[in-house]
């Protein structure tokens, strides 16, 4: 049997967009209220409230419309200004993205990069801020997903900290499905988004900031006002009895707030757990048939998505076509320089569930071996199975 490309997907295994859960879709389909009925008006502060518990940063957080690239182009015109010197960690796609958003605010820019399957070394970060004492940000990119590795977030925040920079961090993929949040890993500016870990639709950005972040972009008269990029115009919309700068994403909202709600019911360690163990389920089912992760190390590969190598004399496009074509489910590519060399699984939200491991290793060992690439796809179900039953 094939599925045709008109043909709705089985399984979404993606790293973002990302299957939403089922409670987050009914929440989608509320009436949509006006932004200055009471009822919006609690629900939005209620939202944000509910945020703050887990984003734990020093003041509450701003939730921006538009999906989390907003928020990280927002927060480099914000917090950036000509007289900045900001140190960019470059460890794959994203953190590298992130460059032409902070030039564009005439800050000088400082890199520190790895090849995208290793991750920075906080003692190389001292250094460079040693070298550099007028370096007044630095940015980094907790999860860099197109390659799948993790930054060690919190010992450079301690590092950063030191020094007395600010620390803007993407944890736009990470966030919700590993143990990261402003407080313990000193963000000054941490940028998320409900749309990966969270299961829920892109939309709306989340940001944390801290009181010196805030002093920072109120300093800064290049920090955007009356426009789509102000952070400061949203200070205080997360409060009732305050007017929105412009109108919220409701329907967004009612999704936030019920991702919220199932991540709070179940329990932040509860879910980091099962993210954590369907990663490692899937890699163990990878390496026995035969098949190797994109990161260097497997210490430095996500809870939240597994990168596979491609196979030599594979093409990684026409990969992921047969297996949509052959089982009806759908992963993602590499992106930019990672493209067409690794295969990326998501373990996001809803599709971080153990057996989720079990569908993509066998659509992905049963795809290759279409192609003339055999693997030994049932050495990788036991394998995964077996991390499962002792996770
Ligand atoms: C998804 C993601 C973003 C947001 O960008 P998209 O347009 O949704 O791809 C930003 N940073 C990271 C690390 C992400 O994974």
């Amino acid at each position: 049997m094939r599925y045709a490309p008109s043909d709705l997907p089985v399984f979404t295994l993606t790293t973002g967009p990302v299957d939403a859960y089922p409670a987050v879709l009914r929440s989608l389909a509320a009436t949509v209220l006006y932004d200055y009925d009471p009822v919006f008006q609690a629900t939005y502060q209620r939202v944000a409230e509910k945020l703050a518990t887990v984003v734990k940063a020093e003041t509450m957080p701003v939730i921006l419309h538009g999906e989390p690239v907003l928020g990280l182009e927002a927060a480099a015109a914000s917090l950036l200004g000509p007289g900045d010197v900001m140190l960019n960690l470059v460890s794959g796609v994203y953190s590298k993205g992130f460059e032409g958003w902070a030039a564009r605010s005439g800050a000088e820019i400082v890199e520190l990069a790895v090849p995208y399957d290793q991750v920075i070394d906080p003692a190389e970060v001292a250094r460079v801020l040693a070298e550099r004492p007028d370096i007044t940000v630095v940015a980094a990119c907790h999860h860099d997903t197109p390659s799948g590795t993790v930054n060690p977030v919190a010992e450079i925040g301690a590092v950063v900290k030191r020094h007395g920079a600010l620390f803007l961090v993407d944890a736009v993929s990470s966030f919700g499905g590993m143990p990261v949040d402003a407080e313990s890993a000193a963000i000054d500016l941490l940028v998320t988004g409900p749309n990966k870990c969270l299961g829920c639709p892109p939309g709306l950005s989340i940001l944390g900031v801290s009181n010196r972040a805030w002093a920072k972009m109120k300093a800064n008269p290049a920090a955007p006002r009356a426009s789509i990029l102000s952070i400061l115009d949203w200070q205080e919309a997360w409060r009732a009895d305050r007017p929105f700068p412009f109108t919220p994403s409701i329907s967004e909202i009612n999704g936030l707030e019920a991702a919220i709600d199932l991540y709070l019911a179940e329990g932040p360690s509860k879910v980091w757990a099962r993210h954590a163990l369907t990663a490692a389920a899937c890699r163990a089912g990878l390496k026995a048939m035969g098949l190797a992760i994109w990161p260097a190390e497997e210490a430095f590969a996500s809870p939240t998505c597994t990168a596979v190598r491609t196979p030599q004399g594979i093409d990684e496009a026409q990969l992921r076509a047969e297996i949509r074509a052959r089982y009806g489910v759908v992963l993602s590519s590499g992106r930019g320089e990672t493209l067409g060399k690794l295969t990326r699984i998501g373990h996001m939200g809803p599709t971080a569930q153990p057996l989720h491991a079990i569908v993509a290793l066998s659509a992905l060992g049963g795809g290759l071996s279409a192609l003339g690439h055999r693997v030994d796809i049932g050495a990788g179900v036991a394998a995964a199975l077996a991390v499962i039953e002792a996770g």
